[in-house]
């Protein structure tokens, strides 16, 4: 079986770990969110694919949900001593190495798929993650900050503003003129089955379908296409997802997410269990609909899941 996940950072990475212990033997792609991607003293972070790696690869710090673990921050000492910041983004010693390995291919003229493959080398998550794009893509937030309209980096306002004020607008900038990466349109064409992880709608999962082409790709690969919802009981499970959300006119509850993504995209939504009141309105939208646990406490649970989604496309198929 082939399966194709768009992934953001923490949802998708801990939903990837339960989804290949339920299905060992599947063949499975990740499309990684690269709006997230930022440039920091001279390196390129991409922290999204770098959560999914390190996740299931073994080097994830699990309580922080990303970073490296047994991490220290000697580097990021140096560089404050030197007055060098931003002293807002957390990078550590280990980190570092992955950046700096990053940003020299980079340089030395290596697409950022090429990159990452070479990264997975060492880390073998087992699943072949590529970027959305091998272009650079920005996702940035408009804000109003002591009375004044700006824009800022997305990683400005979740890590340095908390997402602490409104969010007006979300652009991928760059992602109108990019090109899928090679090999995601392929894998979109010949999967078996499309998984949207409790991603972040917005800023992980929307990103990955504003690259010209992968939005068409999956509403016309005829495979079933199936969601977990990131909302539980009309908030997001962690972070900024109701922020965003309302930047782009959508509530935050579970039925109105997969009334965003829509029947032309989603043949079926997982709901958690406490929004069972939601399914009726998202069948009403065209979506076959569950409500089942969907809290992503320990593999076993997450397992679960991934086993509802799969069963939901076995029946969607059907
Ligand atoms: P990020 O890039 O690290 O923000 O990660 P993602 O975009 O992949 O995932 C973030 C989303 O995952 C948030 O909207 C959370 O609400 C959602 N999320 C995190 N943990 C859980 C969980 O245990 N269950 C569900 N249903 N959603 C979760
Ligand atoms: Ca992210």
């Amino acid at each position: 079986m082939r399966i194709v996940v768009l992934a953001g950072g923490i949802g998708g990475a801990r939903f990837l770990r339960g989804l290949k212990a339920a299905a060992p033997d599947a063949d499975i792609t990740v499309i990684g969110n690269t709006g997230d991607d930022i440039h920091l003293f001279g390196l390129k972070v991409c922290p999204d694919l770098d959560t999914v790696m390190y996740t299931l690869g073994g080097g994830i710090n699990e309580e922080q949900g990303w970073g490296r673990a047994d991490e220290t921050f000697r580097v990021k000492e140096e560089l404050a001593a030197y007055g060098v910041g931003p002293e807002w983004f957390g990078l550590g010693d280990r980190d570092f190495a992955t950046h700096i390995v990053r940003t020299q291919m980079l340089a030395a003229g290596f697409p950022l798929s090429a990159v990452t493959e070479a990264l997975c080398a060492r880390w073998q998550p087992g699943v072949r993650l590529l970027p959305m794009s091998d272009d650079r893509i920005e996702t940035h937030v408009a804000i109003e900050e002591d009375g004044e309209q700006r824009a800022v980096h997305f990683q400005e306002y979740w890590v340095r503003l908390r997402a602490s004020v409104d969010a007006r607008a979300v652009v991928p900038v760059g992602a109108e003129q990019a090109k899928p990466a090679p090999g995601v349109l392929e894998a979109l064409g010949e999967a078996d089955v499309i998984l949207f992880p409790p991603s972040n709608p917005v800023v992980s999962v929307g990103t990955i379908l504003a690259v010209p082409g992968i939005r068409e790709a999956i509403a016309d690969a005829g495979v079933p296409v199936i969601g977990l919802s990131p909302i539980v009981g009309d908030a997001p499970v962690r972070g900024m997802a109701d922020k965003v959300l309302a930047a782009v006119g959508v509530e935050s509850t579970a039925a109105a997410v997969a009334r965003h993504y829509g029947s032309g995209l989603l043949d079926g939504w997982l709901v958690d269990s406490v929004d069972a009141g939601a399914v009726a309105e998202v069948e009403a939208a065209g979506i076959r609909c569950r409500a089942v646990p969907l809290m992503m406490t320990d593999l076993d649970a997450t397992a679960a899941m991934a086993r509802e989604a799969l069963a939901l496309a076995e029946e969607v198929r059907a």
